[in-house]
């Protein structure tokens, strides 16, 4: 298997060409968006409800799989989640901490608490448990999205005692509701981070942490560790509503580290056909500046993601499809939809169906193609976000369908 095409630039296709290429595969990653990894709160959830809070998750995935037959982590099996977990760990490096075999429970951008199982070691001194030390929540007059006083008297409802500042300190002089990217990219400067830390020291009180929204720095976390020292107490970050600068971090690195390992990138291009023959897929279309390129695959790995993507999708006859190559959706039985709109939504559970090597199945069970696997949040059987599983089911998905091309070779 020389040449495999990995679909989708989210979590699940990145994790897939780093497994691939330490296999020695020639590695093309064909991208149109930026995927949930840049939108997201920069952590790596693997179980945090089932369907209560979950505190270890590997403690209880036995138990879960057990309940639920159809989710991606019964086809994978725990040890595929361990594995892919463990991957991605390695793979991120210290960008990303672990708590022990414990969920971290951190605060949101409204000040609820959070559980994620590896998280930015720029949030972790925010977490709930850590004693209960006095926090003062950090805003910024000219910073929208975060409203330090709601923080605050949320956590404060939780029993942690909590008070909220403003600073008036703009990004960008006269410029008003600043988004975080802005933020973190002033951040990035020395001089900006020396005025924040004066500003945000003179009110700080003995004894307190300091939780700010997650905009210190762009790249990398070290402006994190400058403000931290400068300022000479912990320091946080609570991360801020969609796009969200730690997770724009992590697919900075793992762009670079995989450009460095010679995978192809095709970005802002879209793949919109699969060939086979014999019974095998042989090439994908690639639609790029008004034109359709082939790319040559011995394997494809389709990492569209999920509805959120637009991979998935919902006809006005109530059908769901697989928007870009047409394949097999496997949807819940009933109704798709709920008539109360704050419970669970079978529809979501809609997506491919694989095998145990997540080869892609057709309706009667078959694999579609030996050579078409999938990964990550177009499988079917999952309500990521409500139980907290995205980055694992991804991480999982993607290092058995790498690993099960490697054994193809
Ligand atoms: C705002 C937001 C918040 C979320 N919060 C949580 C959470 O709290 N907990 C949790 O567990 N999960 C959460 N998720 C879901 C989690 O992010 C996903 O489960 C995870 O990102 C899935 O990764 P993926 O790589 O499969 O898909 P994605 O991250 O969606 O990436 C798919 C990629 O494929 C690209 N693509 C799609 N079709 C094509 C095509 N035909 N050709 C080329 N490229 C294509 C897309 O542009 C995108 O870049 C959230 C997602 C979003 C968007």
């Amino acid at each position: 298997m020389n040449d495999v095409v990995v679909v989708g630039g989210g979590i699940a296709g990145l994790l897939s060409a780093a497994r691939l290429v330490t296999q020695g595969a020639k590695v093309t990653l064909v991208t149109f968006g930026v995927g949930g990894l840049q939108l997201s709160h920069g952590g790596f959830d693997v179980l945090g409800y089932a369907p209560e809070r979950v505190d270890r998750p590997f403690d209880v995935l036995d138990d879960f799989i057990a309940a639920n037959p159809e989710h991606p982590y019964a086809v994978l099996g725990a040890d595929a989640v361990r594995l892919g977990t463990d991957f991605a760990s390695e793979f991120f490096g210290d960008r990303l901490v672990g708590n022990d075999g414990r969920n971290w429970l951190l605060p949101t951008a409204v000040g609820a608490l959070r559980p994620t199982y590896l998280a930015s070691p720029t949030m972790v001194n925010a977490e709930a448990r850590a004693g209960h030390d006095p926090v003062v929540v950090v805003g910024l007059q000219q910073l929208k999205d975060f409203q330090a006083e709601l923080i605050a008297g949320n956590l404060v409802k939780q029993q942690i005692p909590a008070r909220a500042i403003v600073l008036d300190l703009p990004a960008r002089t006269h410029e008003a509701d600043a988004s975080g990217l802005t933020y973190a990219r002033a951040m990035d400067r020395a001089d900006y981070r020396a005025d924040f830390a004066k500003a945000l020291g003179k009110q700080l009180l003995s004894g307190e942490k300091a939780l700010i929204p997650a905009i210190a720095g762009h790249h990398e976390a070290a402006a994190f560790t400058d403000l931290q020292t400068r300022l000479g107490a912990p320091l946080a970050e609570i991360p801020l509503p969609p796009p969200g600068v730690p997770g724009m971090r992590l697919n900075e690195y793992a762009s670079r580290r995989l450009q460095d390992q010679r995978v192809r990138w095709i970005l802002g291009a879209r793949v919109v056909a699969l060939h086979s023959e014999g019974g095998r897929a042989v090439s994908v279309d690639v639609a790029t500046s008004g034109h359709l390129t082939k790319v040559r695959a011995d394997a494809v790995v389709y990492a569209p993601g999920g509805f959120e993507s637009g991979s998935l999708s919902l006809d006005s006859h109530g059908k769901v499809l697989e928007t870009h190559l047409g394949l097999p959706v496997r949807v819940p039985p009933g109704r798709l939809i709920g008539p109360d709109r704050r419970s669970e939504q079978p529809l979501f559970r809609s997506g491919l169906a694989v095998d145990d090597q997540m080869r892609v199945l057709d309706d009667a069970d078959r694999p579609v193609y030996p050579n078409l696997f999938a990964a990550g949040g177009v499988l079917a059987g999952a309500m990521r976000w409500s139980e907290k599983s995205g980055e694992g089911i991804a991480a999982a998905s993607a290092v058995r369908a790498a690993d099960a091309i490697g054994d193809l070779a």
